[in-house]
């Protein structure tokens, strides 16, 4: 997977590429990492990427121009105007914008672009990006929730994050299977040494060695935890017949 990665303030996002187990995927070539200065792409003397918005309105605009110069780099054709975006989408290639009004971001979205070759992330500032970038260049405008952050490069590490792991090798696959969101259940609490902390022991079942109790205790505090704080996964479960008769028989006595 390669990360194209644009903004204004690309010094953000290195250090991420660089720590822990991010470092040791790049390493090992599972990811390959490409981050653009946008204002290297500003041709005037103060490198200006920003403007006030037509209309009127608080605050500032990315410019058109910086903006679509690097993308034009990064992905090696000029615009074609008025064909509705710059490029056909290539299989292997998205042009994502972070953006509060795109589409929410999810594990299941994790998934899909984790398929892809090169995610190519466009991150915002001040009140975002010129319409006519998202018009032309963009596949897809994803939100990361239904709040507001000042920049799209916290937004874009989730991104990144959230997709790098489901890669082959990056991350052992079991571990992934058991996890938050995976079978529409959120994950069950865990503990590890020592037996004893400030007085509260460890649930004796998982010191019984007895996998197959252990199985069922889980997979019942999974669907206590996911019942209680988020009853929507339980209903969309439901109605997606995505549990087994198992999940089902534990949601109907713990309701
Ligand atoms: N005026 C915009 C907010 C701009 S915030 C609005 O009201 O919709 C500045 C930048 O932060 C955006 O361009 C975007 O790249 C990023 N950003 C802010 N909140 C985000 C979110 N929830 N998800 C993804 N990106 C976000």
């Amino acid at each position: 997977m390669k990360y194209t990665v644009l903004s204004l303030f690309p010094e953000i996002i290195e250090g991420y590429f660089k720590a822990s187990i991010m470092a040791k995927a790049v390493e090992k070539g599972l990811v390959e990492y490409n981050l653009v200065n946008i204002r290297d792409y500003a041709e005037d003397k103060h490198k200006t990427c920003d403007d006030a918005p037509y209309g009127g309105g608080a605050g500032m605009l990315m410019l058109a121009e910086p903006l679509g110069r690097a993308l034009d780099s990064v992905v090696g054709t000029g615009c074609v105007v008025g064909a509705g975006r710059a490029l056909p989408v290539q299989s292997g290639r998205r042009v994502i914008y972070m953006s509060p009004s795109g589409r929410p971001f999810t594990q299941a979205l994790a998934q899909e672009l984790s398929a892809c070759d090169e995610l190519v992330i466009i991150c915002g500032r001040y009140e975002g990006i010129d319409q006519r970038i998202i018009d032309l260049y963009v596949d897809d405008e994803i939100s990361v929730g239904d709040y507001v952050l000042s920049s799209g490069e916290v937004a874009a590490l989730i991104l990144i994050d959230a997709t790098y792991r489901l890669l082959g090798e990056v991350i052992r696959p079991e571990s992934l299977d058991e996890e938050s969101f995976a079978g529409g259940l959120l994950e069950y609490p865990q503990w590890t040494r020592p037996e004893v902390y400030e007085g509260i022991p460890v649930p004796d079942v998982l010191l019984s060695g007895h996998h197959e109790n252990i199985r069922k205790w889980r997979l019942k505090k999974q669907v206590e935890k996911t019942l209680k704080v988020r009853p929507d996964l339980i209903e969309a479960g439901i109605k997606n017949g995505s549990y087994s008769p198992e999940i089902l028989d534990l949601i109907g006595e713990t309701k």
